[in-house]
């Protein structure tokens, strides 16, 4: 029997690899040079044992980095922003006041993404590292201007967030490279921000998201309105010039309507069974609209 391409065929098992518990990251960075392009890194594993179970991953070895104590931190420095290591959980931000309180646009980022359970062992630098273009959390982290720490048995290298997608399920990651933490800059002074997904249903995977931050939206000189996008083209993209575009003296309701053409002029949204070009465009636009007007007047 012939069978569509569209069906996913669920195993019962995982494929067999080796697998590796290291303590220090040396020992980790030692595995990974070695077995490059065969090993991949797991921090929750909520993506890479779900994707290889549906044999969409590979993996002959699996480095498990959750026993590298100096992973595990959240760091926040007034002024400069936060760090948070490799193997904090998406449940350990979500509690955390600083993140609650200071990137709210990341927090309403991660309370969107699957559910606590999934939330309990996934990491915010996985959602990263996994590379979809539906990540929730890179919207809101393209919009604060997030940088990733990456390490390899050669030395260390900063790279910015919006750098670091280069395709479905791919990164700027060398295959003997790993991610020690990303970087959260200090937001913009009075800045708010909301991250808004589409769903069909609460259990169905997503159809798009948007996040949206303003700060000092009633002084063009201090005004900043960036905007960013999940799951309308191949990678989370945000567009640089709508926040060139914000700094002219206009009205508001002017330059939002200025914002939703260059955006549309921009980007052309994807097709595929989670929606068509045309719907994602009119969420693009209503989503767009709709959080503009709710950050500026709210
Ligand atoms: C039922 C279900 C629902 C989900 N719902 C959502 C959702 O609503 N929104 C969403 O965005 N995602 C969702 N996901 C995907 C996934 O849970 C998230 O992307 C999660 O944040 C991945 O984090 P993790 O720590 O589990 O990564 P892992 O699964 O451990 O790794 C994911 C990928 O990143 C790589 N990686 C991980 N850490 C590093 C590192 N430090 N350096 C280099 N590479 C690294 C791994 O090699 C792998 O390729 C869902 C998954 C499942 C199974």
């Amino acid at each position: 029997m012939a069978v569509s391409k569209s069906v996913i065929v669920f195993h019962t098992l995982l494929p067999e690899f080796e697998y590796f518990r290291p303590k220090t990251l040396q020992e980790a960075l030692e595995l990974l040079d070695k077995y490059q392009g065969d090993a991949k890194v797991m921090a929750g594993g909520t993506g890479l044992l779900f994707f290889m179970r549906l044999r969409w991953m590979q993996a002959k070895y699996v480095i498990d980095i959750k026993g590298i104590k100096e992973l595990h931190t959240i760091k926040y420095e007034e002024g400069k922003g936060l760090t948070v290591g490799a193997t904090v959980t998406l449940s350990e931000l979500f509690e955390n006041e600083i993140v609650k309180n200071k990137y709210p646009i990341l927090w309403d980022g991660i309370r969107q993404l699957a559910d606590m359970h999934i939330r309990n062992r996934a990491t915010l630098v996985g959602n990263l590292c996994f590379g979809m273009p539906s990540a929730d959390t890179a919207p809101a982290l393209l919009t604060l201007k997030a940088k990733l720490n990456v390490v390899s048995v050669n030395g260390t290298r900063t790279i910015e967030l919006k750098d670091f997608f280069k395709g479905e399920g791919k990164t700027a990651l060398k295959p003997n490279e790993m991610v020690t933490s990303v970087f959260i800059p200090e937001p913009p002074e009075g800045a708010k921000g909301r991250y808004l997904k589409f769903v069909r249903t609460a259990d169905d995977g997503p159809i798009m998201g948007i996040a949206v931050l303003v700060a000092n939206p009633r002084d063009p000189a201090k005004r900043i309105v960036r905007i960013a996008f999940s799951n309308v083209v191949s990678t989370p993209i945000i567009i640089d010039e709508v926040e060139e575009l914000f700094k002219q003296d206009k009205p508001l309701g002017e330059l939002a309507e200025e914002a939703i053409k260059l955006i549309k002029s921009k980007v052309t949204p994807k097709s595929d069974v989670r929606g068509s070009r045309e719907l994602r465009e009119h969420l693009m636009e209503y989503g767009t609209r709709y959080l503009l007007k709710t950050l500026i007047e709210g």
